[in-house]
């Protein structure tokens, strides 16, 4: 058996996705022109209560065209210390927006509103101006962590008041909807812009959208195609990402399920010296006996792939192609003497 927990991108399309993708009506779509991808679009941007949305290959680029979309050169954006935005895209938010970070220590990936109230620059000529918020759900490197509906709405109330754009990097926020039972809408009118992922929980091959107003996309549709993601006959990804959304929503639980028994496999186990709370999909755990890399050469003959996320640091990401054996047979391989 072969075991691939370093992602929930690692899934491959499922016959049904095959033939929605197969099937698709295509077109040009930097003309506007791919009923399949003008469909996805329509259907998140109802989805989530928001006017428009717009189809990119990657959730680095719905974020990044959020940062460029609501800043200007020299503008600081704030963000939480384990944010995507800020470790994993490249540098980008200074390379294609010259703007700089300030990192806020929340709990658990999450900032609250009086956090980001005192991170606000006042307007001075010597100071950056704050021109972004920009918040993650579920937290990735804070292991999979979702923010409730109460701490988004007073943080979406404040940026309100201060008149500051507020961005949510929503690569999982199906998996924190399934977990915290809010819904798309309750989601969607709280921020200014959302980015969300198909290719991650969802199962699709390829895709993130960008969700806003009307004329936040036009612009956005704008910087789409400077950065090179203005893709033609696109529809044949954006059919599995709208087969995703019918077919693949309902059973992100079971991934939440299947995590926190390897969660709790794994805590009992003399080599694991903490296994951080396991919320949704994702489990982050630490090592005392030997290093990650150690671990994972350890893991190899038993065909089981996990990722380093520090040097005594593991995670693994439970998905669609992740099924009970496969989880019976990792607790049983994890309770061995490794
Ligand atoms: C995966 C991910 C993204 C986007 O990643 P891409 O690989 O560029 O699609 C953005 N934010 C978070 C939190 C993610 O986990």
């Amino acid at each position: 058996m072969i075991v691939d927990l370093r992602s929930d991108t690692v899934t491959k399309p499922t016959p049904g996705m095959l033939d929605a993708m197969m099937s698709a009506q295509v077109g040009d779509d930097v003309y506007g022109e791919d009923p399949a991808v003008c469909e996805l679009e329509e259907k998140t941007a109802k989805m989530f209560s928001k006017e428009a949305a717009l189809f990119c290959p990657s959730g680095t680029m719905t974020n990044q065209i959020a940062i460029k979309c609501h800043t200007q050169p020299g503008d600081e954006l704030i963000a939480e210390s384990h944010s995507h935005i800020f470790h994993y895209e490249g540098g980008g938010i200074a390379f294609n927006s010259s703007v700089q970070a300030r990192l806020i220590d929340g709990d658990r990936g999450r900032m609250n509103a009086s956090q980001i109230e005192s991170a606000i620059n006042p307007d001075h000529d010597w100071l950056a101006r704050t021109s972004l918020v920009a918040m993650e759900n579920t937290v990735n490197k804070a292991g999979g962590s979702y923010y409730s509906l109460e701490n988004m709405q007073q943080i979406s109330a404040l940026c309100r008041k201060k008149k500051l754009p507020l961005h949510l990097d929503g690569a999982r926020v199906f998996n924190a909807m399934a977990e915290a039972a809010y819904s798309a809408p309750e989601v969607g009118e709280l921020f200014d812009s959302l980015s969300v992922c198909l290719s991650k929980g969802l199962g699709a091959p390829v895709g993130s959208l960008l969700l806003g107003s009307s004329s936040f996309i036009k612009k956005a549709r704008r910087v789409r195609k400077v950065m090179g993601g203005g893709m033609r006959q696109a529809g044949f990804l954006a059919a599995a990402g709208t087969y995703a959304l019918d077919h693949h929503i309902g059973r992100l639980s079971q991934d939440h399920l299947r995590a926190r028994e390897l969660g709790k496999a794994l805590a009992v186990m003399p080599y694991v010296s903490e296994v951080m709370p396991v919320d949704t999909n994702i489990v982050i755990f630490h090592l005392h006996t030997f290093t990650a890399a150690e671990f994972i050469e350890k893991l190899k003959p038993y065909h089981i792939s996990v990722s380093a996320f520090g040097k005594h640091t593991i995670r693994l990401v439970t998905h669609l192609d992740f099924t009970d054996d496969m989880l019976a047979y990792t607790c049983d391989v994890i309770a061995r003497k490794l």
